[in-house]
């Protein structure tokens, strides 16, 4: 696979920042735009749900496609030249992009996303994600 740029995408207005920035990105440099999504329990909810049932359920797939989904339709929007490839992957968000990544890849990550922990500075996709990566992670605000 050729170079990329690889983003994270969860619903989250930090998501859809990065995905902008990552377009934007990929266009300047030529090549594709990966869009990732992992429908993975969060690590933080380890503790409360066993791990297979949580990726079973139907909902959290369509969830997952349907963020897919969007965040393509506004990339073509605003990059309509632009190859877009989407990854719905059953591992959590850090896994999912660690292995989408090559060493000359680039990955885009909000600060944070969904979670509700407002007291982080960055949530922990974007912590461990550009703790284990690669290839350059960018964090976008
Ligand atoms: P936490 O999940 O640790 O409670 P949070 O939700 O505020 O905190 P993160 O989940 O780390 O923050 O989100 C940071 C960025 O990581 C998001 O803006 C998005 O780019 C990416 N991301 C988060 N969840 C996913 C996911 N399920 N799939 C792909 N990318 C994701
Ligand atoms: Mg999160
Ligand atoms: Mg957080």
């Amino acid at each position: 696979r050729p170079t990329a740029v690889i983003v994270g995408v969860d619903g989250s207005a930090h998501a859809r920042a990065a995905l902008f920035w990552a377009a934007d990105d990929a266009a300047r440099r030529g090549v594709q735009l990966r869009i990732v999504h992992g429908m993975g329990m969060p690590l933080v909810m380890a503790a409360y749900a066993p791990p297979e049932r949580y990726t079973a359920s139907e909902e959290v797939r369509e969830a997952g496609q349907r963020v897919l989904a969007e965040s393509a339709a506004s990339v073509a929007e605003s990059h309509p030249d632009l190859p877009v490839a989407v990854v719905l992957a059953p591992e959590n968000a850090p896994a999912v992009l660690l292995n989408e990544a090559r060493g000359h890849d680039v990955i885009a990550v909000g600060t944070r996303g969904l979670g509700s922990v407002r007291a982080l500075v960055h949530g922990s996709v974007s912590v461990r994600t550009s703790a284990e990566a690669p290839c350059p992670v960018v964090v976008v605000p």
